[in-house]
């Protein structure tokens, strides 16, 4: 039972966790002769920005890594001074003031070298700038056929003394599909990448491709830095990637909530909105105060699975919006019990890839999308 004063629902987050899969996947670089950017975009995957930052960097996280501006300036703010790559750009973001703050910016297009090189001479600093890449991502990242004037034109701005060119990056499609063509074909695209950028007289500091299945699974994508993000989390990129134990990673979020109602019903009765559950008997029903707006998936209607009472209960009927149900059956409970939703696993607990599969996602979105109602109590 929960002790007065705690929360309806909360996440807890374990940093020794955090502490400890850094570890690993630094041991794992450090054979490859490779580095650590931990990834700690969207709020460090939905486990708290500033303390996983804090906990990779106490770990020998030599990089950060975000997607938006906003982040890497939160980091900052924050006082941390290391490395920090951040690559998602758009016209209107802070580039001055991120130059300012000496992080290093992605960089896949010539507008984006524009604004760099436009903030840099603003400022009266060397902004430090990584090149993308697109070697089949089809996402961000340079196309081959417009890599060869990037990196001219970057060359050119770095002999001005405009910009420092730091890094030469790109991002995997299917690494967490073991064997799947499109990961040598990107390797091969991504070495001709770098070789076009060295003959351009381009000395980046760091070369780097491999996201979390890759850090696991190709050392031959290693190069300067390995760029985790979910394994950092400790949880599996996929199934085909394997589990989180294989790579000795330990998941670091534990999802937990106090039951708000426990109650007898009889058989027939209809649970949540639309009655998609019939309870087959009388039976014991206790409510979850957790919902969508919490993160928790209204795919997860009918699926979900959580621990209740010492056993796995299933979502019964639909999520709504704060709460859901369970059927406990014939157990006993009651109000202010406790309810598992996920965590590692070594106390029955279902965890977050449990969840992934019953609501037909990953396990990256079950944790990223937990609610900021939601308090976060890092231990
Ligand atoms: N690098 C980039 C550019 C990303 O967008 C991400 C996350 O999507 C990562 C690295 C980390 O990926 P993962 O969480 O699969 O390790």
């Amino acid at each position: 039972s929960f002790p007065d004063g705690l929360p309806r629902v909360r996440a807890e987050i374990d940093l020794d966790a955090v502490r400890v899969n850094v570890r690993t996947l630094h041991g794992l670089a450090a054979r490859s002769g490779a580095g650590v950017m931990a990834v700690v975009k969207a709020d460090a995957y939905g486990h708290g920005l500033l303390p996983c930052a804090r906990a990779a960097r106490s770990a020998g996280a030599e990089w950060l890594g975000t997607a938006t501006p906003e982040e890497a300036l939160a980091l900052r703010a924050a006082g941390d001074t290391g490395p920090v790559l951040c690559w998602l750009w758009t016209p209107g973001a802070p580039w001055r003031r991120t130059v300012e703050a000496g992080i290093d910016i992605s960089v896949s297009a010539r507008w984006a070298l524009d604004r760099v090189t436009g903030a840099a001479r603003a400022a009266g600093r060397t902004a430090r700038v990584q090149l993308k890449a697109d070697t089949g991502l089809g996402r961000n990242g340079c196309q081959p056929g417009d890599w060869p004037a990037l990196v001219d034109a970057a060359r050119a701005a770095e002999a001005e003394g405009v910009i420092r060119v730091t890094g030469v990056w790109s991002h995997f499609a299917c690494a967490d599909e073991p064997g799947h063509p499109s990961i040598a074909a990107q390797q091969r695209v991504f070495a001709e990448a770098l070789a076009r950028a060295e003959r351009a007289g381009l000395r980046p500091e760091v070369r780097h491709l491999a996201n979390s299945p890759a850090a696991l699974t190709l050392p031959e994508s290693h190069y300067d830095l390995i760029r985790p993000g979910i394994a950092v989390y400790g949880i599996s990129p996929s199934p085909e990637t394997g589990l989180p134990q294989d790579f000795g990673l330990r998941p670091a979020m534990t999802l937990r909530a106090a039951l708000a109602s426990v109650k007898r019903v009889p058989g027939g009765h209809g649970v949540s909105y639309g009655h998609h559950y019939l309870t087959p008997g009388p039976t014991t029903l206790a409510l979850v105060p957790a919902g969508y707006a919490d993160g928790i998936p209204r795919h997860a209607s009918g699926t979900g699975p959580v621990l209740v009472a010492g056993k796995w209960r299933t979502v019964a009927g639909r999520v709504a919006m704060d709460q859901f149900v369970v059927d406990l059956g014939g157990d006993a409970a009651e109000a202010g019990d406790e309810a598992v939703l996920f965590g590692p696993g070594d106390g029955g607990e279902p965890t977050a890839e449990d969840w992934a599969r019953a609501c037909g996602t990953i396990g990256y979105e079950i944790v990223t999308r937990i609610g900021a109602r939601v308090p976060r109590v890092h231990l």
